[in-house]
């Protein structure tokens, strides 16, 4: 038991939006005592990270990707019972583009301590010059040097042209990784957001930069857990439940509260804060947010079909860049002979329909593996238009605090040192329940501190 499980009793906490950011808040509140009211406007939990039933299949709205670095994605994982150790597989960071090529790319990091693994990786690297080699161990040095800080922000393409990134180390390491983390194309990515993500993942430990690959479809992972760890506390998880107006107060359909996190997606909070004078100048600056697309198509192949590598680089030369990746859902969640493809960014994809791009990425896959596909089975397309918010140099980010009584906020888009991911959804909610706790009454803080230390603390029991 927590020694600040009654930190927050019988205060009344009010979180809207159940996404990873809005669930991780309630988690924090809920083991803290806070009595938590969820509403969620969906019928389901998860928001933009939520599991898809179709084709008599679970699937997710979209593949998503974790690293070693998601300290506190894995944490709260923990937290609410869902064993990171079972529903993610731990994979050693390993970029394959394509295989069966005369001269493939592939990066692997060897398990061996930090920086030795990112020295040999880039070493031993397939299909890159040793010049290339050279260069990507320098701009990495070089970044160190400055303790990732840019000084000013600009595009993550010209940060690479000033530090001599070109050939096959730009276009099979530093280009895919902007995209897969700021799902914003480099030349109009942030480079500060970027460096932010390679200190935290490469220039880490070398478990930071290890691949962290689902074996559960996405509500496994952690909503259903998270759901039912709140309401193990007393917590209330109301679904479909849009709430319209946000009111000082707190107040939530009528209801009072003692606090408030408002935790739905940028353009949805840009609408809700604009209701109140408090809060107009918050609305303003989201309401200029620009957002990206993210699709992910799922083709299944009859069974025996799987691929040398459970993530795997796409070849984009005979057919052009239609996808970025593959991922072999057969080895991943047991469901033998399913691929998803991942298109992120804006791009040429938005163009052709979902047949067009079953057909273009079936034939992509042939390209790549070098060899002819059995038929596709069955394909399901989800299109997330607003996958995430764009990450475009110096993007302005409202703070956890609003102006507005009794209200904080809590999404991936709060957490200013990350692009748009689970881990920036997460810390910004943990960030938040920390700002309600700090924000008590200091004789209920020094109750709580009391306790941890007291006779009676469970801990010392
Ligand atoms: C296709 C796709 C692929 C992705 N891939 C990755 C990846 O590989 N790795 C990674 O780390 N991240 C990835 N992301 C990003 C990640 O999913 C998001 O950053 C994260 O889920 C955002 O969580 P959030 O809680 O901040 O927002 P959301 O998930 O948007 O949650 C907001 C919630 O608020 C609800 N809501 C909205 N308005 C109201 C209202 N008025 N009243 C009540 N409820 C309301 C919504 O229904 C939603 O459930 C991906 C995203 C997508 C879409």
């Amino acid at each position: 038991m927590d020694c600040l499980a009654n930190l927050g009793a019988g205060v009344k906490a009010a979180v809207v939006g159940g996404g990873w950011a809005g669930l991780a808040a309630a988690v924090e509140l809920a083991r803290t005592g806070f009595q938590v009211t969820v509403f969620e406007a969906a019928r389901q939990l998860g928001g933009r990270a939520r599991s898809v039933r179709t084709q008599g299949q679970l699937l997710d709205n979209g593949q998503h990707i974790l690293i070693g670095a998601y300290g506190e994605t894995l944490r709260l994982m923990r937290t609410v019972g869902a064993d990171p150790d079972r529903l993610l597989h731990r994979l050693p960071l390993e970029l394959s583009f394509p295989t069966g090529q005369p001269h493939p790319f592939r990066l692997r990091l060897p398990r061996l301590p930090s920086p030795w693994h990112l020295a040999a990786g880039l070493l031993t690297a397939r299909g890159a010059s040793p010049g290339e080699k050279i260069a990507a161990m320098r701009f990495m040095r070089c970044l160190q040097g400055t303790a990732y800080r840019l000084g000013d922000d600009c595009t993550v393409a010209e940060l690479l042209d000033r530090h001599g990134q070109h050939g096959a180390l730009r276009r099979h390491l530093w280009e895919p990784l902007c995209l897969a983390a700021l799902n914003t194309a480099p030349l109009q990515a942030s480079a500060q957001i970027f460096a932010n993500t390679l200190r935290d993942s490469l220039g880490s430990g070398r478990a930071a930069t290890d691949l962290l690959l689902p074996a559960a479809d996405l509500d496994r992972l952690f909503p259903a857990a998270a759901a039912q760890f709140i309401r193990a506390r007393g917590g209330e998880i109301r679904l479909a439940c849009r709430v319209d107006t946000i009111v000082a107060g707190p107040v939530v359909f009528g209801e009072r509260f003692d606090c408030a996190v408002l935790a739905v997606g940028p353009q949805h909070a840009a609408g809700l804060l604009a209701g109140q004078p408090e809060t107009a100048a918050s609305a303003r600056l989201l309401s200029g947010y620009a957002f990206e697309p993210i699709a992910t198509v799922y083709l299944a192949y009859p069974p025996p079909l799987s691929l040398p590598w459970p993530m795997l680089g796409l070849d984009d030369r005979q057919t052009g860049q239609i996808g970025q990746w593959v991922f072999d859902r057969g080895t991943l969640c047991g469901t033998g002979g399913l691929m998803a493809f991942v298109l992120s960014a804006h791009g040429a994809w938005e163009d052709l329909d979902n047949a067009q791009l079953v057909l273009a990425l079936d034939r992509q896959l042939a390209a790549t593996l070098c060899r002819p596909l059995p038929p596709v089975l069955w394909q399901h397309a989800i299109r997330e238009r607003r996958a995430t918010f764009s990450c475009r140099p110096g993007l302005p980010r409202p703070a956890v605090e609003t102006a507005l009584p009794g209200w904080w906020l809590a999404g991936d888009y709060v957490c200013a040192e990350y692009p748009a991911t689970l881990e920036a959804a997460v810390r910004s909610g943990v960030a938040a329940a920390g700002a309600i706790s700090a924000s008590l009454p200091v004789a209920r803080r020094a109750c709580a501190a009391g306790a941890r230390s007291g006779p009676q603390s469970p801990r010392r029991a």
